[in-house]
C-alpha cells in the first residue's frame, strides 16, 4: 500500500500529496520537500484516485531534473505501472516538441541545435555586415535577445534588443526566420512559440492534448516564462488540474524571460487555488539554514517566509581566503582529498561557481591531483576562445618563426598594415614568413619597420616564462589595446573580453615554460574529451556546476569558489533588481549543501586586490580560521567596521579602521571567540 511511502511526510506535505482535483500551489523554501511531494502525489493519484498514469504530465526545467524525478518515482512506485503504462516526465521543450511532432510530423532532424543556431546567426551577421565574424559575444547576446522576445510572446516591433540596434536586430531575425522556413527547421525557442500558435489556432488539436494530459504537475514554477505559462493555461483550462511547486527566492532566470510574479499571482489567475506552505527544511544542517535565511532577508522584492531546520547545527561554515587563485585551486584539491580521507566519497561533493569561464582552471587543478570529476554541462574550454588562439599563436611564433599558420594569425593583431595581397605574394617564397613578406610583399618602409619590431618582440618572448610572455603580448606588443579598440568599434563590452584575457594569463602561470603550456592545452582538450565521453553523473566523481545548473540538486558537501565582488554579484549586475537576482543565485548555491559548506574568497584576482563578496558579509560567517589572518587583509569588526590588518604579533593584531583612519590593537582570540571580526 502507498501509505508506507508517505509515513515520513509532515502534515502539509501530506495535504499536498493527497490533493485531488483543481489548482494547487505549493509555495516553499529550498529543501522543504517540494520535489518530493510531486513524486508522491503522482503515486497517490494513480493508487488512490485511480488516475490513468498515461494522463499525468510532470514538467521540470532541465532534462537532468526531469530524469532525476522519474528515477525517484520509479524507485518507489514502479509497482503501480502495468503493461504499457507510464507517467510522462519531461522538460517544457520535450513536452512541447512531442505536441508539435504529432501535428507537423517533425522529427529530430528538423531541430537546430544550439551550436548550429550559433553558426547560422554568425553567418547572417557576417553577411549583413552588422557585426564582426570574430565576435562570439555579440552572437550570444543576439541569441539571448531572440529567446527573450519569443518567450515573452512579443511582436518584434515592441521589443527593445540589448545586443544591437533595433533595425539591425530586426534584419537578423528576419533572415534567420526565412532560413528556418526554407530549410524546414525549428530551434528550441520555436518549440515553445510554435506550440502556442498551434494550440490557439487549432481547437481540435488543443482538445486532443487536453484529453491526453489531464493532470499537470510543474516543479520550479518560479522560473516559468510567459509563453510556457500561456501554453500550460491552455492545456489545463477546462479542469484546472494544475499542481505547481516553487519558491520565488530561487527565481534565477529572469534573463531568459522568467517571471517570478506568476507564482505570486497564481491564486489570482486560478481563483480556487489551494495554497500550501511548507516551512521545514529537511536537507541541511541548521547552521546552513540560518545563514541562508540571513542572506535572503536582504532582498526587498520578496514575500517573507522563514525556513526552519529539522537538523542539528552541524559543522560551521568555513570561509577560506587564499592569497591567489592558484592557491585557491590547490587548496580546493587538498580539501577534496581531506574530505575523502574523512570518509566522504567524490560524488558527495559539488564544486559550484558563478560563471562557466572559471571552470577551466578548476579542471586544471583537479586533473593535476587525479581527482575524478564530471559535469552535466560543457566545461568551458578557455583555450578554444579566439583570443586564446591569438595568444597561443604569438607563443608558437616565438618558439618557431617558421610556423606560418601562427604568424599569419597574429600578423595584423594588432594591425601592422599587412594586406592580403602582400601575404598572397609572399606565400611559398621562404619558410620564414616574415622574411618572405619583406622580400616579396612590396611593402612600404613603415610596414617593414612594424615587421622588424615584431621580430624583436618574438625573440624577447621566446626567453620569457609563460605568464610574463602573455603579459608582454598584452602590454608591450599592444594586444590589450587592440582588443580595447576592437570592442569600442563593435560596441561590445570591453570588460567581458579583458576578463577572458586575465583568466588566461592567470591559468597560464602554472606552466613556467611556453612549451609546457602549449602541450598542456593539448592535454586539456584531450582529457575534457575523455571526460565527456565517460560522463555519467551517477559515477563516483566530484561534480562541477554553475550556480544556475545546481538548482534543485543536493550534495553532502558544497564548495563554492571565487566568492568575490564582480564574480558574485557579477560585474554585469548594476541595478538593485539584478543584485537581488544574484543574491537569489547565491542562495540557491548555498542551500544545496546538506552537511558541509565551504566558501573560497581569494584575496587577489588577476594580480589585483579582490573584494570579498558582499553576500558573505550579509551571511555573517564569523568563524574564519585564526591562521588565515594575515597582514594587509581586510576585516570587518562588528563595532568598528571595515579595516585592514597592519601587523600581527603573537596573539594581537593591529588594525587600521577605515571610518576614522585610526589603528587599534585587538586580541585575536577574544575577537574570534566573540565573533567580533569576520
Ligand atoms: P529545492 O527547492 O532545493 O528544489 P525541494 O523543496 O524540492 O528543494 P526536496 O529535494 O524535495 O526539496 O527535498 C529535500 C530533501 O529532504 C530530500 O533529500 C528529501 O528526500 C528530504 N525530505 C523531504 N521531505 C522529508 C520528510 N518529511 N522527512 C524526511 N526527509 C524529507
Ligand atoms: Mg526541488
Amino acid at each position: 500500500m502507498i501509505e508506507q511511502y508517505l509515513e515520513e511526510l509532515n502534515k502539509q506535505q501530506l495535504e499536498a500529496v493527497k490533493h485531488y482535483n483543481g489548482p494547487c500551489m505549493v509555495y516553499a523554501g529550498p529543501g522543504s520537500g517540494k520535489t518530493t511531494v510531486i513524486t508522491h502525489r503522482v503515486g497517490y493519484l494513480i493508487q488512490h484516485y485511480k488516475v490513468d498514469p498515461n494522463k499525468i504530465l510532470v514538467i521540470s526545467f532541465t532534462k537532468a531534473a526531469a530524469d532525476e524525478m522519474r528515477l525517484r518515482f520509479e524507485s518507489s512506485y514502479d509497482w503501480l505501472l502495468h503493461g504499457k503504462q507510464h507517467v510522462n516526465f519531461g522538460t517544457f521543450h520535450s513536452v512541447f516538441f512531442r505536441i508539435l511532432r504529432s501535428y507537423y510530423r517533425y522529427d529530430l532532424s528538423n531541430i537546430l541545435n544550439e551550436g548550429e543556431k550559433f553558426g547560422i546567426i554568425k553567418n547572417i551577421v557576417r553577411t549583413l555586415g552588422v557585426g564582426n565574424k570574430l565576435d562570439d559575444e555579440l552572437i550570444k547576446d543576439i541569441i539571448l535577445d531572440i529567446g527573450l522576445f519569443k518567450s515573452n510572446i512579443l511582436n518584434i516591433d515592441d521589443f527593445s534588443p540589448n545586443s544591437m540596434s533595433k533595425d539591425d536586430f530586426n534584419r537578423v531575425v528576419l533572415s534567420y526566420e526565412n532560413y528556418k522556413n526554407d530549410c524546414h527547421k525549428i530551434d528550441f525557442d520555436d518549440m515553445l512559440t510554435k506550440c502556442y500558435e498551434l494550440l490557439i489556432s487549432q481547437p481540435t488539436v488543443l482538445q486532443a492534448i487536453r484529453n491526453m494530459y489531464q493532470y499537470i504537475l510543474i516543479d520550479e514554477f518560479q522560473d516559468i516564462n510567459s509563453v510556457q505559462f500561456e501554453i500550460i493555461k491552455l492545456l489545463s483550462s477546462s479542469k484546472e488540474n494544475l499542481f505547481v511547486v516553487g519558491d520565488d527566492d530561487q527565481s534565477i532566470y529572469s534573463f531568459r524571460g522568467a517571471k517570478p510574479n506568476f507564482i505570486l499571482e497564481f491564486d489570482k489567475i486560478y481563483k480556487n487555488t489551494i495554497r500550501i506552505i511548507l516551512n521545514l527544511n529537511y536537507r541541511s544542517q541548521e547552521n546552513i539554514i540560518s545563514t541562508a535565511n540571513k542572506l535572503i532577508s536582504n532582498n526587498d522584492l520578496r514575500i517573507k517566509k522563514s525556513m526552519l531546520s529539522t537538523k542539528e547545527p552541524g559543522v560551521d561554515i568555513q570561509l577560506f581566503r587564499p592569497k591567489t587563485r592558484e592557491l585557491e585551486n590547490k587548496e580546493l584539491s587538498d580539501l577534496i582529498n581531506s574530505l575523502i580521507k574523512e570518509g566522504y566519497s567524490y560524488s558527495d561533493i559539488a564544486v559550484i561557481y558563478r560563471t562557466n569561464i572559471l571552470s577551466s582552471s578548476i579542471v586544471d587543478s583537479l586533473l593535476d591531483s587525479n581527482i575524478p570529476f564530471a559535469s552535466r554541462e560543457n566545461i568551458y574550454n578557455i583555450y578554444e576562445h579566439w583570443m586564446a588562439k591569438d595568444l597561443v599563436a604569438y607563443l608558437r611564433s616565438a618558439l618557431d618563426i617558421n610556423d606560418r599558420e601562427a604568424v599569419k594569425r597574429i600578423i595584423n593583431r594588432p594591425t601592422r598594415y599587412i594586406t592580403n595581397k602582400a601575404m598572397n605574394e609572399a606565400d611559398g617564397y621562404h619558410k620564414d614568413f616574415i622574411t618572405s613578406l619583406k622580400v616579396k610583399g612590396n611593402l612600404m618602409p613603415y610596414q617593414i619597420s612594424y615587421l622588424d619590431r615584431l621580430e624583436v618582440d618574438m625573440k624577447t618572448l621566446s626567453h620569457l616564462e609563460t605568464r610574463k610572455a602573455i603579459s608582454y603580448i598584452r602590454k608591450e606588443i599592444g594586444y590589450d589595446e587592440y582588443i580595447y579598440n576592437y570592442s569600442i568599434e563593435k560596441q561590445i563590452s570591453t570588460n567581458g573580453l579583458i576578463e577572458v584575457l586575465d583568466e588566461l594569463e592567470e591559468t597560464s602561470s602554472k606552466h613556467s615554460s611556453i612549451m609546457q603550456f602549449i602541450n598542456h592545452i593539448k592535454e586539456f582538450k584531450e582529457s575534457l574529451y575523455d571526460n565527456k565521453r565517460n560522463y555519467s553523473y551517477k559515477d563516483n566523481q566530484v561534480e562541477l556546476l554553475t550556480m544556475h545548473s545546481a538548482k534543485g540538486l543536493e550534495f553532502k558537501v558544497v564548495i563554492i569558489v571565487e566568492a568575490v565582488e564582480d564574480i558574485i554579484p557579477h560585474s554585469k549586475s548594476k541595478d538593485e533588481e539584478s543584485i537581488e537576482e544574484e543574491r537569489r543565485l547565491f542562495y540557491v548555491a548555498i542551500t544545496r549543501a546538506k552537511e558541509r559548506l565551504y566558501i573560497y574568497a581569494p584575496l587577489n584576482k588577476y594580480d589585483k586586490k579582490a573584494e570579498i563578496s558582499r553576500f558573505i558579509n550579509e551571511m555573517e560567517i564569523l568563524n574564519e580560521k585564526k591562521s588565515k589572518l594575515e597582514k594587509g587583509q581586510e576585516i570587518i569588526h562588528r563595532v568598528f567596521g571595515k579595516g585592514f590588518i597592519e601587523s600581527i604579533n603573537k596573539s594581537m593584531i593591529k588594525v587600521r579602521f577605515c571610518n576614522n583612519n585610526e589603528t587599534k590593537e585587538l586580541d585575536i582570540v577574544t575577537c574570534l571567540e566573540n565573533n567580533l571580526i569576520y
